[in-house]
């Protein structure tokens, strides 16, 4: 693999109850600017979100966040990012941080977390796009929901091949080399709009 990877996270806009949470938000922010690569994220400074962000660059990496204007407005946005765009709806948001990544990861987090990692596993799943989708399975966060998808596949409303696109690790590094592996060249912004 060579080239810059432009990698979505996906994680909480809280830090939980664990220390290896943030610990592993800052190991995954710290690689991405070790391995030259870009992250894209949700733009806020709060959480595990300001942890990733803090972590990559200080480490070097280019951080694009995207954040709609509610958000930005009750000053919640992380205003050291090399660039930061804000936008009007949530919509508009998932949709520009899909399209100028390579691939995606989901970190511990809540609701929203779930949320963006869900949609881009479907799009998958539809063949909107055919980027890697990972998880970082810290200290155990994820067992109950990867219980719970091994029992869709069991119960027939998920195939093993959709299970499978799911890449799921417990340590930053090995999460990324999986992604590296998996990750076509860096290339110009997708259009999923043109589907
Ligand atoms: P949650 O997991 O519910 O804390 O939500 C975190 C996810 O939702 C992140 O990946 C963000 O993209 C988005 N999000 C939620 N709250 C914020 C916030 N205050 N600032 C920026 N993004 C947020």
């Amino acid at each position: 693999m060579s080239g810059r990877v432009s990698l979505c996270i996906y994680c909480g806009s809280r830090t939980g109850d664990n220390a290896a949470y943030e610990a592993a938000a800052t190991t995954v922010g710290t690689a991405i600017g070790c391995r030259g690569w870009r992250l894209v994220y949700g733009g806020g400074r709060a959480g595990l979100m300001g942890r990733v962000a803090d972590a990559a660059l200080a480490a070097g990496a280019q951080v694009l966040g995207v954040i709609p204007r509610s958000l930005m407005e009750r000053e919640v946005g992380h205003r050291g990012l090399t660039e930061l765009h804000v936008v009007e709806t949530m919509h508009e948001r998932k949709l520009m941080m899909a399209e100028h990544s390579d691939a995606f990861i989901a970190l511990p987090g809540g609701i929203g977390t779930f949320e963006e990692l869900f949609e881009v596993w479907t799009w998958r799943q539809l063949g909107y796009h055919d980027k890697p989708v990972g998880l970082l399975n810290v200290d155990g966060y994820y067992d109950a929901l990867l219980d719970f998808m091994r029992q869709t596949v069991e119960h027939g409303f998920v195939s093993d091949l959709q299970h499978a696109l799911l890449q799921v690790q417990t340590q930053p590094e090995a999460l990324l080399d999986a992604i590296a592996r998996l990750t076509p060249l860096a290339t110009e912004p997708d259009d999923y709009r043109r589907i």
